[in-house]
């Protein structure tokens, strides 16, 4: 059998694949902001030679509850581990079910797996990319444990009929905080809102940073206790095991950088809220309203921008017009879980979950960060009203 080989798009063909000319997400500009603050912090824990909790750690532990709302913060090493120690301190495992979605980054749902629980998909509501709240009644059963919507993007999920559905039947909520950062529902922090909030800090989160890095909120003192316990190996007095546990802390030198970056947080928040709003204004302007599906932004939600993520038609072909055009885009997420190899056998096929395979041929996500100038948005725009001759 003859198996063809797909032709390479017009562009690539032709010419030389464009370098962006500016970057998806400029970490350099950033930095460079708070140089001094940094390399002061880094000299600090160096010096001090203390790097496995401590000091450093307890107080950016502390700082971060503080800045979240939530009673007791615990780090650990990665946004990743924040959900399975989550999960585990739950007591999620074999022959339990978790109820999610399936349009979210693969830790949400390994963290499930990997614990031997049973994924449960709820698809999106087509507007938010957030679990479709009206659908998780249908998909509880005696074995679900626990209930993870994620807050995509930087987009609140619709919790108060998450968490009223969650309280009826004692399940309970663990959020997905890992793009949302400072974000709220009704002027409810993400994170304070269920039994566990899940963040990361890894570097092109809204809080990045100079590695892997995660913190579990909590306002309960006993699912504190315990997920301290597993963060350390499940030992509480050295040598001795109450539980089996994993290594997943913070490092001093990220909590010392963490430290120095969280007041800007705000601030550079602002900035991505800012930059949404122009980026709205700039395509009305253009009227490209018909073309470009902006984010949808509910009057009681509070969005932090992670990602600007536009829906279009024609997605593929729009993407490589502006990779041409030295426009840097990226898509989140090209294809949703339950389509993925690692996950075949839970037996979803495709089909199944309709909005989330929808949305992952539609979307595309702009440059978002906060050191954007108004110049770079307004070439994002001008190379997409180029492509639809506007
Ligand atoms: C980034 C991310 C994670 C995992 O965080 P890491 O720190 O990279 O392990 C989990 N869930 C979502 C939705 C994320 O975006």
């Amino acid at each position: 059998m003859k198996v063809e080989t797909p032709a390479a798009p017009e562009g690539e063909r032709n010419r030389e694949v464009k370098q962006p000319t500016f970057p998806f997400l400029d970490l350099k500009a950033q930095f460079s902001s708070i140089r001094d603050e940094v390399m002061a912090a880094v000299v600090r824990v160096m010096e001090s030679q203390h790097f496995i909790l401590g000091g450093e750690v307890l107080t950016c532990e502390k700082e971060l509850a503080h800045y979240i709302g939530s009673k007791y913060a615990i780090s650990c090493a990665s946004g990743s581990d924040a959900l399975l120690l989550s999960l585990m301190a739950l007591d999620v495992g074999q022959g339990a079910e978790v109820i999610t979605t399936p349009f979210t980054f693969v830790a949400t749902v390994a963290a499930i797996v990997r614990l031997g629980a049973r994924p449960v998909f709820v698809d999106i509501d087509a507007d938010s990319f957030n679990i479709e709240a009206g659908q998780i009644e249908r998909a509880i059963s005696p074995k679900t444990r626990a209930i993870i919507p994620v807050h995509l993007f930087g987009l609140s999920a619709e919790m108060q009929p998450i968490m009223n559905i969650a309280a009826a039947r004692s399940i309970p909520v663990v959020e997905d905080a890992a793009q949302a950062i400072g974000a709220r529902y009704s002027e409810r922090p993400v994170g304070t809102m269920g039994a566990f909030g899940c963040f990361s800090f890894f570097p092109s989160k809204n809080l990045g940073g100079a590695g892997d890095g995660g913190l579990v909120t909590t306002h309960d003192p006993v699912l504190a206790d315990r997920l301290k316990v597993l963060r350390t190996h499940g030992s509480r007095t050295k040598y001795t095991y109450e539980v089996l546990g994993v290594n997943s802390r913070l490092d001093a030198l990220q909590a010392a950088i963490l430290r120095v970056k969280l007041p800007h947080l705000d601030i550079w928040n602002r900035c991505r809220r800012l930059n949404a709003a122009q980026y709205c204004a700039l395509f009305a302007e253009r009227g490209l309203n018909e073309k470009v599906r902006v984010p949808v932004v509910p009057p009681d939600r509070f969005h932090v921008y992670n990602q600007f993520v536009i829906r279009v038609e024609q997605r593929d072909q729009l993407k490589h017009h502006l990779q041409q055009s030295g426009i840097p885009t990226e898509i989140y997420y090209p294809s949703p879980l339950h389509t993925q190899p690692a996950f075949a056998h839970l037996g979803y096929k495709k089909g199944d979950l309709p909005e989330s395979e929808a949305a992952s041929q539609q979307v595309l996500a702009l440059p978002i960060f906060p050191e954007l100038t108004a110049a770079q948005q307004r070439r994002v725009v001008a190379a997409i009203a180029d492509f639809y001759g506007v």
